[in-house]
């Protein structure tokens, strides 16, 4: 009997269906796309990257997995935590499942897997200030050793400034880790095309040289694969978590709250308090509401929400309550409304903005291309995997067994993040079981669904 296969499942953040055919004309695309299967997949609302990683690994959206957006909720900070940390996922990955069959895991890059219990782990983490250090960071966040035998012998490859930048970092550590660990399942994450897109917009030339520069990194990684004699045995997978829109408006709500008398700023312009404020997801935006408004107020806040989903100069297709957006996209979590904007209408937080800014006014800033949209809205991700290997063997039997088996007992406060446990210690809130995801299993559906969908 032969060994069983092996998967190696690499994410080309914000590549997109459009860009399949000038990745086909590139080496080491081309080699994988040749006989692949495709298939264009809807994200998971809101498109950003940590929800859609999440459920890439978990077969979970947000309400599910407790991923809801990229950073955490902390409106007094003015760079907010990410949820860098595995503890924050809700429900169990697909390296969970692998660890438990007995097979050897890697994930380098991967948002929300500090923490984790995978083997060989560098995750995606850069609060580098938090821990006193970089090398403290990965010490702290990573599998045991891994700055000792990966990150300190590449980590001079990490661009700090002026722009964050770990593509050459994350594809020389992903070298190593194959040729020296030969996992049976590793993912790893690459970032150079969403960079490209939010800097340039969607479509520009900088997107084909970033796709050039994966293509680099692929080649790289299929080098390794052959020269350790694991290529015919490794399920190579291609995935991405969303795709762009071109920004045309900011509508800053914070700073129409401000001006209505529901969120308060000092003389420096720092938030004091708020009756109602948001979240921003990129192009939509989450609400939350102050924990002791009364009645009255509450109702204030939903007569104002009623005046700015009318008005047309903010340009806001919908506010949803948080169980509309739960029954409506699979997105829930402690906010009380989903501001879903029109396309290309970036929900901001900044307080001391103008409330509407125009791409045309002199002072637009910021990216040029963004995501956090509702998926329906375009800009498809895409998924390829090999055509027929991933049909059979083992690697199929672990990604089923992590998106099919019934949900660990999970506290239900939303503020607790203690999970499986009878009862919460640290709240001592009663456990419930998760809720399973009202949406179609996302992205690994390239090597987990039944077929129907995929392009050969
Ligand atoms: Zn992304």
């Amino acid at each position: 009997m032969s060994a069983p296969h092996k998967l190696l499942v690499v994410s080309v953040d914000a590549m997109v269906g459009d860009d399949v055919e000038f990745a086909r004309t590139l080496p080491a695309f081309g080699r994988l796309l040749r006989d692949a299967a495709t298939a264009q997949i809807e994200a998971v609302f809101p498109t950003l990257t940590y929800p859609n990683h999440t459920a890439q690994l978990t077969g979970a959206g947000p309400a599910s997995s407790g991923i809801y957006n990229n950073t955490q909720f902390q409106p007094h900070e003015a760079d907010p935590d990410w949820f860098w940390s595995a503890h924050h996922v809700r429900v169990p990955t697909l390296l969970d499942a692998a660890r438990r069959a007995g097979l050897r895991t890697a994930a380098v890059q991967w948002p929300a897997t500090a923490h984790a219990d995978i083997d060989t782990l560098v995750p995606e983490i850069w609060d580098r200030e938090y821990w006193g250090g970089v090398q403290e960071m990965y010490r702290a966040t990573g599998s045991p050793d891994v700055w000792e035998t990966y990150v300190a012998k590449h980590v001079d490859l990490v661009v700090w400034e002026p722009k964050r930048d770990f593509n050459d970092f994350a594809c020389a550590v992903a070298a190593d880790v194959l040729e020296r660990e030969r996992p049976d399942v590793m993912v790893l994450h690459l970032v150079a095309v969403d960079a490209a897109r939010h800097a340039t917009g969607p479509f520009s030339p900088q997107v084909h040289d970033a796709l050039r520069r994966i293509d680099g990194y692929l080649g790289r990684l299929l080098d390794v694969l052959e020269h350790t004699g694991e290529l015919e045995r490794t399920n190579v997978v291609l995935v991405s978590d969303h795709g762009h829109l071109a920004v045309e408006q900011h509508t800053q709500l914070n700073a129409v709250f401000a001006e209505r008398g529901f969120l308060r700023i000092d003389g420096a312009g720092r938030l004091l308090d708020y009756d109602v404020i948001c979240h921003s997801a990129g192009l939509s935006g989450q609400l939350f509401l102050a924990e002791d408004l009364s009645p009255a107020r509450l109702a204030d806040v939903a007569a104002l929400l009623r005046d700015l989903e009318a008005d047309p100069q903010y340009r806001i297709a919908a506010i949803h309550t948080a169980a509309e957006a739960a029954s409506r996209y699979g997105l829930d979590g402690p906010f009380a409304y989903v501001v879903e904007s029109e396309p290309g209408v970036l929900v901001g937080r900044d307080w001391t903005s103008r409330p509407v800014v125009r791409r045309e006014d002199a002072d637009f800033a910021g990216y040029l291309g963004n995501h956090g949209h509702a998926p329906q809205h375009g800009g498809s991700r895409c998924s390829s995997r090999p055509g027929r290997r991933s049909r059979r063997g083992r690697t199929r039997g672990a990604v089923r067994s992590s998106t099919r088996r019934r949900r660990s007992p999970r506290c239900s406060a939303w503020s607790c993040r203690t999970p499986k446990a009878p009862r919460c210690p640290s709240c001592s809130s009663a456990l419930a079981w998760g809720r399973p995801s009202p949406r179609k299993s996302p992205v690994l559906c390239g090597a987990v669904g039944d077929g129907r969908d995929l392009r050969h």
